[in-house]
């Protein structure tokens, strides 16, 4: 267990959640799946997993340098994620000389990350956290992607925001407020909820909010990792800690 802070003495009136990784399930072999079919449709001469580790330099790229921390001002101007993975696309088949349509095959990736498997913990713990505080999402993700998949959860959201929608990326200060604003909550009184270190644990910790992290895996704090107030392993510990800070 790491050093964590120590636990809030009060309950929080509204808890925002991370989708990808949070929610739902999205691993590199999701990834390879989705990339086979992109090879299939346009009928490409690549491996999945050639096209998946060449597309993947440019797309860490652009994930890297989308925002300056330091002063949000001095980002670059906003890209969706369609918008910069077809650029990616674009650049390897360039590169490769390939003639294929790097448009469509942007599309197909933010469509199917609009179908990704619900973690089982994912249902009962948010049905446990609705109406006894308010429940929303902040998702790196283009409205296209999240949208359909949240409502695939039959989950009646108190607010759903996205990067595409509010025109900025988490960590950004930005993102953390547009979702307080919708949730009408102060950094005070809200819990953000991710599994991503740097975007979801330093970002929220950046704008005073309660952090917790969800680690499904064991992982281990690096020394230059944020830390988060809380850590779980399964979501339905989250109803179970307000529970008992509520007594
Ligand atoms: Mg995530």
């Amino acid at each position: 267990m790491p050093d964590l802070n120590s636990l809030p003495d009060r309950a929080p009136k509204a808890v925002a959640f991370d989708c990808y990784r949070t929610l739902v399930s999205n691993d590199h072999d999701d990834w390879r799946v989705m990339f086979g079919q992109i090879i299939k449709e346009q009928n490409l001469p690549f491996d999945q997993n050639d096209l998946w580790d060449k597309w993947r330099v440019c797309e860490l790229q652009f994930r890297a340098n989308r925002t300056v921390l330091e002063d949000t001002a001095q980002s670059p101007p906003f890209k969706s994620y369609e918008q910069a993975w077809s650029e990616c696309f674009a650049h390897v088949f360039d590169a490769e000389r390939v003639k294929a349509d790097a448009a469509a095959a942007g599309q197909r990736c933010v469509e199917h990350l609009a179908r990704r498997p619900v973690f089982p913990d994912t249902i009962p713990a948010l049905q446990a956290l609705i109406g006894k505080v308010k429940v929303g999402v902040f998702s790196n993700a283009d409205d296209d992607s999240l949208r359909p998949l949240l409502k695939s959860t039959g989950i009646r959201f108190d607010a759903i925001a996205s990067s595409e929608s509010t025109q900025v990326y988490k960590p950004a200060p930005e993102a953390f407020k547009a979702i307080l604003n919708m949730l009408e909550t102060e950094p005070e009184n809200m819990w953000y909820v991710g599994d991503h270190l740097y975007d979801d644990v330093q970002g929220g910790n950046g704008m005073g909010l309660t952090t917790v992290w969800i680690n499904r895996t064991g992982a281990e704090l690096g020394p230059d990792d944020a830390v988060p107030d809380i850590e779980i392993s399964d979501l339905r510990e989250l109803p179970q800690i307000i529970n008992s800070i509520g007594k």
